[in-house]
């Protein structure tokens, strides 16, 4: 296919859902901060994203042409640290939709106790219309037009959707290209998520997954439940949903509904986690067709019978819309913002309980401050203690969610974004703005 039919599909298929994300995102913060009466002078501070980085750069692509693509990076507060957040090359990838994303970056790296902000950004492409070295041109031109708005101290990448270990070792080797060769190898840390051999951290692939399923474990435990047989479902089945699913398995769960960009498929007998990530890589059309399952349609995704349902794709999947259909007791947010706010009224006035995104799948950017400090320190870590130290981290931030959540009487989400939230504002008062 040539350039200009791609760059053409690419537009027609771009569609803003990154408006309502906004909204959400603010919606929630500001839920989160008329709770604790929060200070209006950082009210107003967190309400807006310190700087929006919008580049266009050139690449040349195999026909020989060249494409104008349109990156984004977004930062939105360093209060407690350098900017962290991954990119993702998707259709849906656009200013606000960086903007959101990067908030809830914020937010996330603040209830985990790291010493990181937010930030988040990408490229807006469909990556499926690209070769690979397509796409490796693509992120290291990009990386290159980024220059020194990234860099280890200041604003560390990783991945996101359709990004993988991959890019990160693209983009850890462009930028340390363009630095001076005494300095080039201290410069591993600009990015995390990279192929471990590359600077990458044992763990660092399933940690995202694992997390999702170690917060649906621990509220199971806080509720004498066991996981053994209960039903569950997942929207999305990348990086997060997978490994969440493996878990989930691993642990005596069923898998009875599936749905990825190709298909939403059913089993009432559950369908096999590994058969289907081996079937979904190699098949060229995601877990369409899956043997011994039942096709089923797009909306009917969300009236599957299951007691846990695992979003795992992209933002604004459950709104007013389909709310009201859902079935299962628990949501366990893998993906950031699955739930718009009029989405998020009906569960809870349905009784489910949410475990927010922040919370929820904030096992990736955990272990992502690990690699940063293997890479920083020079050291090696092994897989059973960035899984002892995973567990540990995200163990501390479900008790604190639950605790708070329960003394409040409030849900989930908001304890965790007051939590968050107190950590800056804690930050705020005792440096005071500058000058
Ligand atoms: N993209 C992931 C997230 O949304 C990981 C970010 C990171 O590790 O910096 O949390």
């Amino acid at each position: 296919m040539i350039t200009l039919e791609k760059e053409k599909l690419q537009k027609t298929r771009a569609k803003t859902q990154a408006t309502g994300m906004v909204e959400n995102v603010l919606g929630q913060f500001n839920n989160a901060a008329d709770q604790i009466d929060l200070n209006p002078n950082i009210r107003r501070i967190l309400s807006v994203t310190t700087n929006e980085i919008i580049i266009h750069f050139p690449v040349k692509l195999d026909s020989g042409e060249v494409a104008i693509f349109k990156g984004y990076r977004v930062q939105h507060n360093n209060a407690l640290g350098p900017y962290k957040g991954g990119l993702r090359y998707h259709d849906t990838v656009d200013v606000d939709a960086a903007k959101a994303l990067a908030m809830w970056m914020t937010w996330k790296t603040s209830l985990a106790g790291l010493p990181y902000g937010g930030a988040k950004g990408g490229i807006q492409i469909n990556p499926k219309l690209y070769s690979q070295s397509e796409l490796e041109r693509i992120t290291r031109r990009f990386t290159y037009a980024l220059g020194d708005n990234i860099g280890p101290e200041h604003d560390i990448p990783a991945p996101d959707v359709n990004t993988n270990a991959q890019t990160m070792a693209w983009i850890a080797d462009t930028y340390m290209s363009t630095k001076s060769p005494s300095e080039r190898s201290t410069y591993q840390h600009v990015v995390t998520g990279k192929p471990v051999g590359s600077g990458g951290l044992e763990g660092r692939d399933r940690a995202t997954g694992y997390g999702v399923y170690l917060c649906i474990k621990l509220w199971a435990d806080a509720n004498n439940i066991s996981l053994k047989a209960k039903k569950y479902s997942v929207q999305g089945f990348g990086n997060v949903g997978n490994w969440a699913a493996y878990f989930m398995e691993k642990d005596g769960a069923v898998l009875v509904g599936v749905q990825d960009a190709f298909a939403s498929i059913y089993s009432e007998e559950g369908i096999g986690v590994e058969a289907l990530f081996n079937y979904a890589n190699t098949s060229g059309r995601g877990i369409k067709n899956f043997p011994n399952t039942l096709e089923i349609n797009k909306d009917d995704f969300f009236s599957i019978d299951c007691d846990i349902l695992i979003p795992a794709a992209l933002g604004n999947q459950i709104t007013e819309d389909n709310a009201e259909r859902i079935k299962a007791s628990l949501i366990a947010e893998g993906a950031n913002g699955p739930i718009n706010a009029a989405g998020e009224r009906i569960l809870l006035d349905k009784g489910v309980t949410i475990i927010p995104d922040i919370l929820c799948n904030s096992g990736g950017v955990i272990t992502s401050y690990f690699e940063w400090l293997q890479n920083r320190n020079g050291e090696l870590w092994k897989l059973d203690e960035v899984i002892a130290k995973l567990e540990n981290k995200l163990r501390t931030s479900f008790q604190n969610v639950s605790r708070t959540a329960e003394e409040r009487g409030i849900d989930m989400r908001t304890s965790a974004y007051i939590l968050a939230i107190e950590r800056i504002e804690k930050a705020y008062v005792q440096r005071g703005i500058f000058p």
